[in-house]
């Protein structure tokens, strides 16, 4: 039986991405956006290999399509693959705004690791065999989630291929270091952990189906994998279709490669020998509605009340139907297909 749970509290107060930051990324990513898009090259999907995909909807000059056998929603087109692992590595310089800006910048770290990442954690030991496990996060970025691991009692480290990340999060007393975890060095960095996990990770590796295999296969055979995804069957995605030229997160290219729907999902795990015990339901569609109406400047006119209180609520109505546009799931090896 899988557990299932709905709904994140968020304090927008303490993490607050106004008008002005999202009509500024709006700004800077759709440059970006462009200027990454000049040289493509085509991808078969990265969950089922497949070659067949239906158009949804260009955005900064990519375009993202339905895999016909698998149901990813993907980019068939992509930055070249050396030039979007540059984007990490090196911050590349040409760019407007670097994936990791707002967490090194302006985000409060000391929020993210209470507010963000503690109840995660609590929803993964509720959810595994482990009290006090020996934990790999994979593609940590800042640390904050290694962080609140930390501080939950596990023996947590993270990894990441952003230099400047890293060490933003050193500085703040998280243990991570800076490595690309690959075919040669995997079995000796996750092989005796006990959870690893891949925090809204998996859609920025055009080839997340082989990387996760690749982490599986090095794990021993009780260890826990946890994966959060964005999810394409959300009320971000509607209002990304709707509102193309305003897009400041989600269907945002060349940075997410996919989003997932249930069945690319179930697909990629079958894929790799995994099954799934739990799943927690959450996002945040409701502020990414208002977020985006309010960008109309005769919004001002309107005297709405303090919106801000009413998110959650609205909120938990979308996570129940599972129109949310994210969800962490508690994965295991899964025995019957040895
Ligand atoms: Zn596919």
């Amino acid at each position: 039986m899988i557990i299932e749970k709905y709904g994140k509290h968020f304090d927008y107060s303490l993490i607050d991405r106004n008008t002005g930051w999202r009509l500024q990324t709006i700004a800077e990513r759709s440059i970006d956006g462009l200027n990454l898009g000049k040289i493509k090259e085509s991808i078969y999907c990265p969950v089922c290999g497949g070659n067949d995909s239906d158009n949804i909807i260009e955005i900064y000059s990519f375009t993202y399509s339905k895999c016909l056998h698998c149901e990813l929603v993907y980019l068939p087109e992509i930055s070249n693959a050396e030039k979007l692992k540059e984007m990490y590595l090196n911050n590349d310089q040409e760019l407007q705004k670097s994936p990791g800006d707002d967490l090194i910048n302006s985000d409060n770290f000391r929020a993210r690791v209470d507010l963000i990442c503690k109840p995660k954690i609590d929803f993964i030991l509720e959810n595994t065999k482990y009290k006090n496990p020996k934990w790999v996060d994979f593609g940590c970025g800042v640390g904050d989630f290694v962080m609140a691991a930390s501080e939950k009692g596990c023996e947590a480290v993270g990894y990441d291929i952003d230099n400047r990340e890293v060490e933003h999060g050193q500085m703040n007393g998280s243990n991570i270091f800076c490595k690309d975890i690959n075919e040669n060095n995997a079995k000796e960095i996750v092989g005796l952990a006990d959870i690893v996990s891949f925090i809204s990770v998996l859609e920025h590796i055009p080839n997340c189906s082989s990387v996760l295999d690749m982490v599986v296969n090095a794990s021993k055979g009780d260890a826990n994998f946890i994966i959060e995804v964005p999810r394409f069957n959300s009320v971000s995605s509607l209002i990304n279709l709707n509102f193309n030229d305003k897009v400041s997160r989600h269907m945002l290219p060349p940075n997410h490669v996919m989003l997932f729907t249930d069945n690319a999902f179930r697909y990629m795990l079958r894929k790799v020998g995994l099954k799934i015990d739990a799943v927690w339901y959450y996002g945040m569609d409701i502020n990414e509605l208002f977020g985006t109406l309010l960008l109309n400047k005769a919004s001002r006119f309107l005297d709405i009340g303090d919106l801000k209180t009413l998110l959650n609520e609205m909120q938990l109505t979308l996570d129940k139907s599972k129109l949310c546009d994210e969800m962490l799931v508690v994965c295991s090896k899964d025995r019957s297909m040895e």
